[in-house]
This record gives C-alpha cells, sequence and structure tokens, in this order.
C-alpha cells in the first residue's frame, strides 16, 4: 500500500497495522476477485445484450401516471428481465413492496383451495412464514384452505430426495426452493444443485410448478435457476438486481401464464399487467439492473474479504475463507456480544450515510432476542449496500452483506476490525 493511501486510511480513523493487514489479505485474493471479474463480465454482456435485443430507448426512461396504460419503459423492462433469466415474461414492478410481497404475490397468484404447497429446502425465509401460515397470520394462504408441507434438508445441508418423493402429492401444485442461506446456518444452494432437485421433482411430477426464491442469487454465477428448470424465480430489486439504483420494487419471471396469475394478484383479474404506471422508477430500474452484475461482483469481493480476514483471525466463519460462493451473504461468528456491536459499529461507521449515528441492540419486533444493525445506505433497508446485523444471542454472530464498490465494502471490513481493535477484542 502506498504511503497517500495509508495517510487516507488513517484520516478515515484506521491505523496503520489494520490497513496493512487488510491490504496483505486483500493481496493474496488477487485470483479469486478475478474469476469473480470474468463472471460479471459475463453477466455484464448478458445484461446490454438484453438492452439491445429488445431495443431500449430514451423513451423507456420516461415516467408514466394514472392507469400506466401502454407504459413501454415497464413492458420493455420486463421484456429485458425476460431476456437475462431467459424466461417467457417477467413482472418487474415498484408496485411490489419487497421480496416477501413478490413471493407472496407469486404463491397466492396460483395456488388454490385445496392445493398444496412444499417447500423442498426445509423452513422458508422468516416473513414467509406468515404468508404461508406457519405461524397462524390473517390472509394467509392457509386460511384460503392452501395447506403446506416441508422436507428439511439433511444434516450435511443437501436435500432429502427420498423425503421429497414421499412428500409429493396429488395435492401438491408448487414446490418452493430457496437458493440462499437467507439467515440460517445451512448452506447455499448453487444453481446447479437447484437443477438437480427441480430435475428429480419434474421426474415425479412433470406438471409440479417449481418456484425459486432467488433472493440474494442474482448474478453471483453465470446461470440463475431459470436456465435449470424452475418456472419461476422471484427477488427483491433493493437486494442484487437493483444495482442500488432501485429505490423500491420486486421482480417475477418464469412461464408466461403464471408470471400472469402472479400479476392478476398483484393488480386484479382481468387488468394483470395492463395497469401499474412506473411513475418514474423506469431509470433507476434500468440503470440498476445494467450496473448489477458488477455491484454483486463488488458485494461478493467484500464478503470473501470478510471471510478471509475474520477466519486468520480465528474466527469462524460461513461460508468459509476458500468455499464457492453462491450468495452474497458472510456470517462471522465472534461469540460474544461485544464482537458483534464492535462489528457492526464499525459498518455503521464506514456508511456514506449517517455514519455519524453508533448502532445499539435493540429489542426489534418479530425477533426472541435484542438486535443490532448497520445500515447507513442511500435506500432504507437496502441490503445490496454495504450492511450488518447480528441477533445478540449465543453463538453471537452477525451476517454481512452488500457493498456497492469494491473499495467501499473494503472500508467497511477495515473499520469494522479497527473497531475489534480498539476494544481489544482483537489484536494483530
Ligand atoms: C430478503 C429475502 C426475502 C424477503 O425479502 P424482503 O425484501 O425483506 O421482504 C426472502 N427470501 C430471502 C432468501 C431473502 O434473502
Amino acid at each position: 500500500m502506498t504511503e497517500d493511501m495509508y495517510s487516507m486510511y488513517e484520516s478515515m480513523g484506521i491505523r496503520r497495522e489494520v490497513a496493512a493487514f487488510g491490504d496483505a489479505v486483500a493481496e493474496s485474493l488477487t485470483e479469486r476477485f478475478s474469476a469473480i471479474d470474468a463472471t460479471a463480465e459475463y453477466n455484464q454482456l448478458k445484461v446490454v445484450h438484453a438492452m439491445q435485443e429488445n431495443r431500449v430507448s430514451e423513451a423507456c426512461l420516461f415516467p408514466s401516471s394514472g392507469y400506466g396504460y401502454n407504459d413501454i419503459g415497464r413492458d420493455t423492462l420486463e421484456k429485458v428481465y425476460a431476456s437475462v433469466f431467459h424466461t417467457e415474461d417477467a413482472l418487474v414492478r415498484p408496485l411490489i413492496a419487497c421480496g416477501t410481497h413478490a413471493l407472496g404475490i407469486a404463491l397466492a397468484g396460483n395456488l388454490r383451495p385445496g392445493d398444496e404447497l412444499l417447500s423442498a429446502a426445509g423452513k422458508p425465509y422468516d416473513t414467509l412464514e406468515e404468508v404461508i401460515g406457519i405461524r397462524p397470520s390473517r390472509g394467509s394462504l392457509a386460511e384460503y384452505g392452501i395447506t403446506y408441507r416441508q422436507v428439511d434438508l439433511l444434516a450435511d445441508s443437501s436435500f432429502d430426495f427420498a423425503g421429497i418423493r414421499a412428500a409429493l402429492n396429488s395435492k401438491t401444485k408448487m414446490v418452493t426452493i430457496q437458493r440462499s442461506k437467507g439467515y440460517q446456518t445451512r448452506k447455499t444452494f448453487s444453481v446447479s444443485q437447484i437443477g438437480e432437485v427441480i430435475r428429480f421433482i419434474k421426474s415425479i411430477r412433470p406438471d409440479v410448478i417449481c418456484m425459486v426464491d432467488n433472493c440474494y442469487g442474482e448474478f453471483v454465477e453465470r446461470i440463475e435457476p431459470s436456465d435449470v428448470g424452475a418456472d419461476l424465480i422471484v427477488g427483491s430489486l433493493i437486494k442484487n438486481p437493483g444495482g442500488g439504483l432501485a429505490p423500491i420494487g420486486g421482480y417475477i419471471a418464469g412461464r408466461r401464464d403464471l408470471v400472469e396469475n402472479a400479476a392478476y394478484r398483484l393488480t386484479t383479474p382481468g387488468l394483470g399487467k395492463e395497469v401499474g404506471a412506473s411513475i418514474g422508477t423506469n431509470p433507476a430500474f434500468y440503470q440498476g439492473f445494467f450496473l448489477a452484475p458488477t455491484v454483486t461482483a463488488s458485494a461478493l469481493k467484500s464478503a470473501i474479504f470478510a471471510a478471509n480476514i475474520y477466519e486468520k483471525l480465528g474466527f469462524s466463519v460461513v461460508p468459509n475463507a476458500t468455499e464457492s460462493r453462491h450468495d452474497i451473504i458472510q456470517a462471522v461468528t465472534f461469540g460474544s456480544p461485544e464482537g458483534v456491536i464492535a462489528f457492526c459499529q464499525g459498518i455503521q461507521a464506514a456508511a456514506p450515510v449517517d455514519s455519524y449515528v453508533t448502532p445499539e441492540p435493540w429489542p426489534m419486533p418479530g425477533y426472541d432476542s435484542d438486535v443490532i444493525m448497520a445500515a447507513g445506505a442511500f435506500v432504507q433497508g437496502s441490503s445490496i449496500e454495504l450492511s450488518a446485523d447480528g441477533p445478540i444471542k449465543p453463538p453471537y454472530a452477525v451476517y454481512f452483506q452488500g457493498g456497492l464498490t469494491w473499495p467501499h465494502g473494503k472500508l467497511g471490513i477495515l473499520m469494522s476490525l479497527e473497531k475489534l481493535v480498539e476494544k481489544g477484542i482483537v489484536k494483530l
């Protein structure tokens, strides 16, 4: 590291030893980072190709209002998503409030009373419990007479093929598969593992709808679950595919009839995709999708950097320093509340927004322990931006994700290390 770089880091409050330690780790990752850059290059071409093929024009960036009939920007963007994901159709809307909403309408739009939903990847993401009615909730699928079954993963986080075979029955209409581990301790599935389980399911029940919760997975690999047989893929625009620029939104891509069914639930039967003004979100959606491959690469580098820094210091990290990656989430186990708090305070101190506030643990609704969250994001709650959170309970792990640029992700991790050194939790 050059002298002017050290003094720049020093001006940010990062001591020389921390910067030097980080730099040595970063140096050791050159080869891995160039493989990530190659994936970003491939995916960048995929996105630009889709934009050209669908003749994205200046008019696509104009806002629409009211009903939003003939919103060419919105309709063309949905074609671009469909081209990138190699699907028949897509629904990409600012009216989709978040990832949970997108998953909720994909499910509710395609299931009918008497149908059964099967989760092939064990317990789904927390917020889906109330959508499905695993935890009783008003308006859940359960209230509409849609039943639910779940096949837990095996001890090594792999799919329980025999269990899935046994659970599929004449009522099973849809299977949901969550790609990312989210905030669980299992492993994240690769796209090829997802393809394997979908082939297995289709060999038994070719007509069953396979939906993949693709949150945090987009553009991490060169292929997506829709390339290996998923009928629907679903995600949030304040994660990978929004590229940090989308201020809101979600997407559903897949088979035309299934996407339409979801649209009839998002708006109303009869109206479907025809209504829903984009009210000025098109420029951010297009530009964000354009940036998404490199932004995802930055988040991945930041996660790998964190894994290597903290594994080297003796902490347990999931995924570990050398494992291949299938999403952008990094868990680090500190084993003490002080470690979790110092890490999150470092991430906050590195933020472009609200860097001067000090996050503290608090009893968040829906959690069974205090939780500390670090997020100094341009878009509230955006987790493609540098962010971290940790429940204050054993094993005292933090979940770290995002980083719109690699230099910023690096700064965040170095700042977290600085705080741990300051508190005497880590010695270099
Ligand atoms: C984030 C996430 C969701 C839900 O997204 P929200 O935007 O928070 O509603 C669902 N599944 C997974 C795996 C996620 O990571």
